[in-house]
This record gives structure tokens, C-alpha cells and sequence, in this order.
């Protein structure tokens, strides 16, 4: 079974997809998180976030994977923990960049369609109902306001440590929808079949009530 999760930036993907998984038992995928460790991977060693070619050797070079410890997802590069440093404001500002490259897709998406393949998956992302995984049988597109996902990244970024205005982020955030939503290959758009659930003024258990229901249909 695969469920594709799709939406804008701070809708809450990550966090019912983790918890969907966890009720079903199902292996969970935060596409984001691969898009982000070839960004980093791209800073860590000096190659420009536009050097498609440059990025995609480091990806063949140093695999990304991930590892479930006590109930939290961890991301690897070359079996090196990069969880938190992926959330740097330094990575969040330059993903989307090297996420609009096409060699550097292609080998991610293969990847996560080998995972879907041998998983049963609930996989968040952009791209997934649209390109990565077309035919999943349940297809979800979160959405909230911008105001209320700035305000989601800012508590989230505070449990980090990291400060950052709420204005910044807020700019940050619609940037990067922009970005997302206005690139050539895979960009962020609804799949005709997928289902639309706004989670501005929704608990996160009750947005997992939806889904669930959904789910169950
Ligand atoms: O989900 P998250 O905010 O961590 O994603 C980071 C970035 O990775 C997105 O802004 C987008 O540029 C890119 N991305 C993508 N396709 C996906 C998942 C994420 O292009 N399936």
C-alpha cells in the first residue's frame, strides 16, 4: 500500500505522516529530508547549489538512507547522522534550489520508488501523487494558511534552539512555496485525485481523524 502525502512547506506533512505510519506500521518517508542532505552535501563540500552534475556525483558518492531509533527517523549521509543540520536555516533557504535540478531527481525519485517498492510507505514530499508515485492508492494534499505555517515553523525552530523571526520565516516559507510550485520538472501541485485537508484550524489528532477516515474509505 502506498500513501502519498503531499503540500506546501510547515503544513504539517512530516508530522501526521509519522504518526499515519506509526498507527498503520508502515515505513515513512520525508522526501524533504533527501532533497535537504543534497543540499548539504552540496555545502559541506563547496559545490554551487546549481551544479547539477557536481551534486548528483556527491549523492552517488555518499548514499542518503535512513535509520529509525527509539521511534525518531534519523538522516544518513555515508553513515553520518545529518538529522538536525538539515534544518538550518542555511539548508531550508538553498533546498529548493538544488531541488529543481534534474539529474539530482532523477536519482532521488529512483530511490524512493525502490523504497515504495519493497515497503508498504506513507511518503511526504511535492511530487509524490503527481510523479514519484502516480498510482498510490490514497493521495492527501495538506494545506494551511502561511501565516499559520510560519508560526508552526517558528515553534518548531525554537525546540532547535534556532531564533528566527517569525517574519523572516514567514518570507522564507512563501519563497520557497513559490520556488516549488514554479519549477519545470515535478513542480508542487495538487494530483487531480488526491484529496485536499486544510489543517489551519485543525488539532494534529484530528487531522489524523481525517486521513485515517480517508484511509479507511
Ligand atoms: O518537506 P521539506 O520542507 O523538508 O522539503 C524541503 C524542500 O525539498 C522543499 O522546499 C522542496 O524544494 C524540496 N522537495 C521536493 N520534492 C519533494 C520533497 C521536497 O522538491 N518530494
Amino acid at each position: 500500500m502506498q500513501i502519498a502525502i503531499d503540500g506546501p512547506a510547515s503544513a504539517g506533512k512530516s508530522t501526521i505522516a509519522k504518526i499515519i505510519a506509526a498507527k498503520l506500521n508502515y515505513v515513512y518517508t520525508d522526501t524533504g529530508a533527501m532533497y535537504r542532505a543534497a543540499t548539504w552535501l552540496a555545502r559541506q563540500n563547496k559545490i554551487d547549489y546549481s551544479d547539477a552534475d557536481g551534486i548528483a556525483k556527491l549523492i552517488k558518492q555518499f548514499p542518503i538512507s535512513f535509520r529509525v531509533e527509539s521511534d525518531k527517523q534519523h538522516v544518513l549521509v555515508a553513515g553520518h547522522d545529518i538529522s538536525e543540520d538539515i534544518r538550518q536555516p542555511q539548508i531550508s533557504k538553498n533546498v529548493s534550489q538544488v531541488a529543481a535540478l534534474a539529474s539530482v531527481r532523477d536519482l532521488l525519485v529512483q530511490q524512493q520508488r525502490q523504497i515504495a517498492q519493497e515497503n508498504d510507505v506513507v511518503m511526504d514530499g511535492r511530487d509524490i501523487g503527481t510523479t514519484v508515485l502516480p498510482d498510490a492508492q490514497v493521495k492527501i494534499f495538506l494545506v494551511a494558511s502561511v501565516q499559520e505555517r510560519a508560526h508552526r515553523r517558528y515553534l518548531e525552530n525554537k525546540t532547535r534552539g534556532i531564533e528566527t523571526s517569525l517574519s523572516t520565516i514567514e518570507d522564507e516559507i512563501a519563497a520557497r512555496d513559490y520556488k516549488d510550485s514554479h519549477r519545470q520538472i515535478s513542480p508542487l501541485k495538487k494530483a487531480s485525485d488526491a484529496i485536499e485537508v486544510d489543517t489551519t484550524k485543525l488539532e494534529i489528532n484530528q487531522v489524523v481523524e481525517e486521513i485515517l477516515k480517508i484511509i479507511h474509505n
